[in-house]
């Protein structure tokens, strides 16, 4: 079976379907009002890493580090433990955060439990770029690697 890419374009070394470029690029804009996120999305954008946003339709947002597919649903925001939202926006941003990792780190992270947040790399990315985002961008912080999604029309929507 011939596997087949749908268009596409490029930000650097960060490939996006071209059939999503405009939720991307909602997406992107509006973390980059954070500038932790911003330098995040230069990173990846400027990574030896080729990277691809693969669009997803069912809340399993994932970053596949095997294949390098950052898998994004642009309609999946999050109610947190506490009763709190997230847009779909931060949900990509926590995938780049993992996407941008070095291999060996993410790994060694991921195979060290952590008793609140499943490993030690969901904790780096929980705890870091996604909460400083969360801040910056008037959304929920988490406390953990929990949340309940929900369907919303536009990424940057909660
Ligand atoms: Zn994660």
């Amino acid at each position: 079976m011939k596997i087949t890419h749908p268009a596409s374009v490029r930000y650097g070394s960060l490939v996006v379907p071209l059939a999503a470029q405009r939720q991307v690029d909602a997406a992107l804009a509006y973390l980059a009002r954070d500038p932790v996120e911003r330098r995040l999305i230069e990173r990846v954008e400027r990574s030896p890493v080729r990277h691809r946003i693969e669009i997803v339709h069912h809340h399993d947002d994932a970053y596949r580090p095997w294949s390098h597919a950052i898998r994004w649903d642009p309609h999946s925001a999050m109610r947190t433990t506490g009763g709190g939202r997230q847009s779909p926006a931060l949900g990509l941003a926590h995938e780049l955060d993992h996407a941008a990792a070095h291999a060996r780190d993410l790994v060694r992270l991921q195979s060290r439990g952590d008793p609140a947040y499943d490993d030690a790399e969901e904790r780096r990315v929980i705890t870091g770029t996604e909460r400083h985002a969360a801040r910056t961008l008037h959304e929920s912080e988490r406390r953990d690697h929990r949340g309940a999604c929900y369907r919303v029309a536009d990424p940057t929507q909660v």
